[in-house]
């Protein structure tokens, strides 16, 4: 066991054993070594499961909204950025929130892996070593450059040591370099876009799992796509009725997403859904100057109202 596994088991434990907290959200080991899986502590024994490692890839902060008691989550920085956009937003309290940071390198892209080392479903084994994944499969075990399978997200990332939290845990890290790889041509217009997405959105099976695993769409039981009255999306599955749930969904997290990526990472059926979210993100920082997740005080442009934007035509 590493010692930021073993700093991260006696922060939590601590923070339970003195009642500061009744939960603990964090990361354990999954069913298999390349897919951790969240956990939710409430005693010294649970709170021994936890783990951190470039497997760990949901954003545990979706779990949040749902929570009403003193909670402490363990967050890599991209994570603590959704904990202070649902702050700013007022969907959860500071008071009841102690926040673990962590430094991250980076998160392995399972898409990747899987085409790098073969059916991670068969791994018995996976770590990073250096500067390599290490996935023991067959008994056989095989290296990847943790740049060629990481995330293309944190090829971007500029955060890995800053963390918006209440304490950290571990040493700082040197980031994962790479490149990520778009598959958008950099002549990309409209009509690229409207068939780049009429193929994938023909893929969707609306299981919305993406729905699910985002921190940003909490509307639990009156999600417009689901709303009884008012049918803005039908339940058919084709192209059409999914473009109109996803067009629907990436407005209502305009100005709002993170670019986590954990609804792609959650869609079973691998729609580069970060992609879209990207696209309507930069059109709102370009037209309102706003970068998400970087203040608790400020709320998302498109969830205020000022009357001189009315004003100016804005
Ligand atoms: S985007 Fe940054 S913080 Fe998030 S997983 Fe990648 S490297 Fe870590
Ligand atoms: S829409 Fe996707 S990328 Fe954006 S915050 Fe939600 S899960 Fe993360
Ligand atoms: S997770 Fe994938 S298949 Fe399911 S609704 Fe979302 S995009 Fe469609």
């Amino acid at each position: 066991m590493d010692k930021l596994e073993l700093q991260l088991r006696a922060k939590a434990i601590e923070l339970l054993e003195e009642g500061e907290v009744s939960i603990i959200i964090g990361w354990g080991p999954g069913w298999n070594s390349t897919k951790a899986t969240p956990v939710f502590a409430r005693d010294g024994e649970t709170a021994e499961k936890l783990i951190f490692n470039p497997f760990c890839f949901n954003n545990l902060s979706v779990y949040l909204p749902r929570i009403s008691e003193k909670t402490a989550i363990i967050a890599k920085p991209c994570d603590a950025g959704s904990i202070v956009a649902l702050l700013a937003e007022g969907k959860i309290s500071r008071d009841n929130l102690y926040i673990i940071g962590v430094a991250c390198q980076g998160i392995v892209d399972p898409v990747k892996l899987e085409a790098a080392v073969g059916s991670i479903d068969d791994a018995t084994a996976a770590c990073l070593e250096g500067d390599n994944i290490v996935v023991e499969i067959d008994g056989e075990a095989k290296q990847v450059s943790f740049a060629e399978v990481a995330l293309d997200r944190c090829m971007s990332c500029n955060q890995q040591n800053n963390v918006f939290s209440d304490v950290m845990v571990g040493e700082p890290v040197q980031p994962v370099v790479g490149e990520a790889r778009s598959v958008v041509p950099e002549d990309a217009g409209a009509a690229w876009w409207r068939g780049f997405w009429s193929k994938e959105f023909d893929r969707c099976i609306r299981c919305y799992a993406c729905r699910e695993a985002c921190p940003a769409c909490y509307c639990r039981d009156n999600c417009a796509v689901q709303a009884l009255r008012e049918r803005w999306t039908g339940p058919r599955l084709d192209a059409q009725e999914a473009l109109m749930f996803h067009a629907q969904r990436a407005m209502h997290v305009a100005g709002r997403c993170i670019e986590c990526g954990a609804c792609e990472r959650a869609c079973p059926v691998g729609i580069p859904l970060t992609l879209l979210h990207e696209q309507v993100g930069k059109a709102v920082k370009k037209l309102f100057n706003f970068n998400v997740g970087e203040k608790v005080d400020e709320r998302p442009p498109l969830e205020t109202f000022r009357k001189e934007e009315l004003e100016s035509g804005h």
